[in-house]
């Protein structure tokens, strides 16, 4: 399963280009092979370019860690002993079972709000990368990996009392997290106190077995090797600010209606009002005319046209149709939709900008669809194009202080210093000793 789905998992998040990170965990992820369950297995260990905090295994041995856990890790040791879980999965020979719906539905946001499955028809499923990152265990195999994990990460010599303290972190996390985030991998333990009480024991107890001249937690290295790492959403994928969508990339952008939620999904951006039966989304078309386009999608959804007109959107040659898709047999669930086609004359790229709603609803949404569709337009502003994501900043603090203090010194903004907190796996009101290391942002 591993080796045919890992190229589905990479082209889809694509791989986080670090030779310095990808080296670390090349070498403590062969070490640990090494002294694992299996150790004769070929392991691949791959960072993948996603700010969601996750770690995942495939059978056969294949290891994920996203962007996102690497920012959230504070030493080797709490790396180390997700490590060993995740290697954990594949020695016990663990088969992933099926994500869950509630993942799916954090997942699925925009379409999970949608009611009508006529309406939802348009939306792209949940692509087959995100359904193996969201595939979760069962209980008691997080707990074998959990296990395995302190075994592995104390024989390669660190300290999985970490282990421990990270999933603090990750119920931190879940506790503030905005939709969108799903850290799964707390996410089949109901009681994380459980599981913080039994690594810490399962911690003391290989310890004293082991007896190895000290246990390693590696702090200030670790900090090092993540300082400049991507921290977030990266812009250059599209971003969203006062309700309108910009791509920089794509040099493109376009409002949406104030009180609707907008995901930026892999192939395709999906807008819905909350608690009602409408959809606007907007992706690539097929065909190479606008034409082709639209006869290609008016047989796709098995249409009747009943308006087509040609015009100029904001200097793109655009086709607008509105149209209808009826149900004999159940007219209430027949939808109207009004949609348009661009041509991009700089990449022959062809868009389409789709509005739905069921057949009796649609008059209520057509104008917010008609003020998103007319006002899509090239984005041109430097400023806008010109955004870069942020990134993970390591600074000394020379002197004792909060981490509150050491926020503000370094100019941090308030309303952040609560992520900030979690991003360092402390309290703000933690004692910072003179000559240590903390994450900020620039
Ligand atoms: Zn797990």
């Amino acid at each position: 399963m591993g080796a045919q789905s890992d190229p589905q998992v990479v082209a889809e998040f694509g791989l986080y280009e670090d030779a310095k990170l990808q080296a670390f965990i090349d070498e403590k992820g062969q070490k640990m092979a090494k002294v694992s369950h299996r150790p004769d297995l070929d392991y691949e260990f791959k960072i993948l370019n996603s700010p969601v905090v996750n770690a995942f295994a495939l059978p056969g041995g294949y290891i994920y860690f996203t962007r996102g856990i690497l920012a959230h890790f504070s030493n080797e040791a709490e790396f180390a002993g997700v490590l060993g879980h995740e290697i954990g999965h594949v020695t016990a020979r663990h088969g992933a079972q099926q994500y869950t719906n509630q993942m799916l539905s954090q997942i699925g946001l925009i379409v999970g709000l949608v009611v009508s499955p006529t309406v939802r028809q348009f939306a792209d499923e949940i692509s087959q990368g995100v359904q193996l990152m969201m595939l979760s265990n069962s209980r008691e195999h997080e707990s074998q990996s959990d296990q395995l994990g302190v075994e592995y990460s104390t024989k390669i010599g660190y300290d999985a009392n970490q282990m421990a303290n990270f999933f603090q972190t990750i119920g931190r996390i879940s506790e503030s997290s905005g939709a969108g985030e799903i850290p799964t991998f707390l996410s089949t333990h109901p009681n994380p106190a459980d599981r913080f009480t039994r690594v810490h024991q399962l911690a003391e107890e290989w310890q004293d077995k082991l007896k190895l001249p000290g246990y390693k937690v590696n702090r200030d290295s670790y900090l090092d090797m993540i300082d400049g790492l991507i921290y977030g959403e990266d812009p250059r994928e599209g971003y969203t600010d006062n309700h309108v969508f910009y791509h920089p990339e794509m040099r493109f952008s376009f409002p949406y209606p104030s009180g609707w939620l907008l995901l930026n999904a892999p192939t395709q951006i999906q807008m819905a009002p909350r608690d009602q039966n409408a959809m606007m989304i907007f992706g690539f078309a097929s065909g190479k005319t606008l034409s082709e386009a639209a006869d290609a999608f008016v047989q796709q959804y098995g249409l009747n046209v009943s308006e087509t007109n040609n015009k100029t959107v904001n200097g793109y040659p655009s086709l607008q149709m509105v149209a209808e898709q009826v149900n004999e047999n159940n007219p209430a669930e027949s939808v109207r939709l009004v949609v348009y086609f661009y041509q991009d004359k700089n990449n022959n790229n062809i868009y389409q900008m789709l509005g739905v709603a069921p057949r009796q609803e649609f008059n209520k949404f057509s104008n917010y669809f008609l003020f998103t569709m007319d006002n899509f337009k090239t984005l041109t502003d430097p400023q806008r194009i010109n955004v870069r994501p942020e990134k993970i900043k390591i600074v000394n603090i020379p002197s004792a202080m909060t981490l509150e203090q050491a926020l503000r010194r370094n100019n941090m903004p308030t309303k952040r210093f609560d992520e900030l907190a979690i991003l360092n796996s402390m309290q703000l009101t933690d004692q910072l000793k003179a000559n240590s290391k903390i994450k900020v942002i620039e």
